[in-house]
């Protein structure tokens, strides 16, 4: 077995980097897109440190990460690089402090109170770059705030002075045709800009439905396993 430290692992990480890019530009221009236009985030979660390390090296600008300690002692450890950190996970209000303190953006802002928690823990004069997360499924549990109520959570988040709303985010349900489901994120999204015309950001595709996300206007897309290879078990 070779581990992510050594040439082979490397290299074969570059080549699933290459592929994915491809696959990403392909899937812009079929759908009369400039790839350009979109963020390639590689989420790093359960992975080490040294694997974001990595991926800097191959000129990775953007990682994501969905469990606040795990993100908090990566950014740390890599504070020296210069990467954009995503937190993509759900949020705790009572550690939005340390959310804020270590990402640039988070895509998961799915109550008022969390948003409030992130405005309250702002140090200085500095903006943070936020998503509104939309429930695509039928289930309230699910991360996310149901479609219908996504614009006043925007509301909500644009007045709360430290915080720069950026757009929507959400992951496809399991059990629906992904396309479909993007579709009525991005029925969501106009929503939010009919009221910010600035916050303009979708935030959807996952390694199994980014070509989806990308028909349906994808601008920032999460990409893990794809790009990383499997998740280590997390004993
Ligand atoms: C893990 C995760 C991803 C990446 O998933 P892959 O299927 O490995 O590409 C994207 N978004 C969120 C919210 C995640 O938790």
């Amino acid at each position: 077995m070779t581990t992510a430290a050594d040439g082979q692992g490397r290299s074969d990480l570059a080549a699933r980097l290459t592929a994915i890019d491809e696959r990403i530009a392909v899937a812009a221009r079929a759908a009369g897109r400039d790839p350009a236009e979109i963020t390639r985030i590689v989420v790093t979660k359960f992975h080490p440190a040294s694997l974001v390390r990595e991926l800097r090296a191959l000129g990775v600008s953007d990682v994501g990460e969905n469990r606040q300690q795990e993100l908090s002692a990566k950014q740390a450890e890599l504070a020296a690089l210069d990467l954009t950190w995503h937190f993509i996970g759900q949020g705790q209000t009572n550690k939005a402090a340390a959310i804020r303190r270590s990402a640039d953006v988070v895509h998961s802002v799915d109550r008022g109170r969390f948003a409030d928690a992130l405005d309250r823990a702002a140090q200085d004069d500095g903006l943070l770059d936020v998503l509104v997360q939309v429930n695509l499924t039928d289930d309230p549990g699910r991360g996310g705030v149901a479609p219908a109520d996504a614009v006043a959570l925007a509301e909500h988040v644009l007045a709360l002075p430290s915080l720069r709303l950026r757009g929507v985010m959400a992951v496809a349900p399991l059990d629906e045709e992904p396309g479909a489901a993007f579709a009525r994120l991005r029925a969501v999204a106009e929503g939010v800009r009919a009221v910010q015309p600035s916050a303009s950001w979708i935030s959807a595709g996952m390694t199994g439905d980014f070509v989806e996300a990308i028909d349906a206007g994808a601008t920032h897309l999460r990409i893990g396993s794809a790009i990383t290879g499997p998740r280590p078990d997390r004993g």
